[in-house]
């Protein structure tokens, strides 16, 4: 049939250093190429996926400066994103308490899709686990309890991951656009 083009807007946050654009470049373009500059940038691919033609917006954001007011995601990324991808380091527990504060953040904002807003929480470098400091069952368990998607995903090594959160939010936000 002729299924209208999907748009989905999708938001990348987290701390600096945790992989946020080494996730964006691998679902762009496969590859992983170890160094990637500290600019902020919207991307965009487009994909078939069961028919239907999906157009991905990726905003790879700037991670919040050190000042506590800014780990509050503004007013203008909480209207343009349908969906939010939450990135943290299993080796940088405070890059997953960032996570967890951004979770909270989004849950209370006005954001665009009311309700269930589609989120998924990526834990990433998993292929260093000798440098693991953050469970896979605490992050299980903030991901239950706050109605989100999770991965622990390594980006350096695979792009099979990187699919499948991808597709994860897509659902999300499908399911977001159906009960709304
Ligand atoms: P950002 O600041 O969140 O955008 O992080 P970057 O994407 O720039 O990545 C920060 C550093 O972590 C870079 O040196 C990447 O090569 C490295 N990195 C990203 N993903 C992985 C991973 O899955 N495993 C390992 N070992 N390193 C990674
Ligand atoms: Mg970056």
């Amino acid at each position: 049939g002729t299924q209208q083009k999907l748009e989905a807007n999708v938001l990348l946050l987290g701390a600096e250093n945790v992989g946020k654009s080494a996730l964006t470049v691998r679902f762009l373009t496969r590859r992983f190429i170890g160094e990637y500059g500290n600019m902020e940038s919207i991307y965009s691919r487009s994909d078939r996926i069961d028919g239907r033609e999906i157009s991905f917006n990726i905003w790879d954001s700037l991670h919040p400066q050190k000042s506590d007011a800014d780990v509050c995601i503004s007013e203008k990324q909480l209207q343009w994103a349908d969906g939010f991808i939450l990135v943290y380091s299993i080796c940088d527990r405070a890059s997953f308490n960032l996570v967890r504060r951004q979770v909270q953040c989004i849950r209370q904002g006005k954001a665009k899709v009311p309700g269930a807003t589609p989120i998924v929480i990526v834990g990433n470098k998993r292929d260093l686990k000798h440098r693991r400091t953050v469970s896979s069952e605490e992050a299980t368990l903030l991901a239950l309890s706050s109605d989100c998607g999770f991965f622990e995903i390594s980006v350096a090594e695979t792009y099979h991951g990187v699919l499948l959160v991808f597709h994860e939010l897509l659902d999300l936000i499908r399911e977001a656009r159906t009960t709304k």
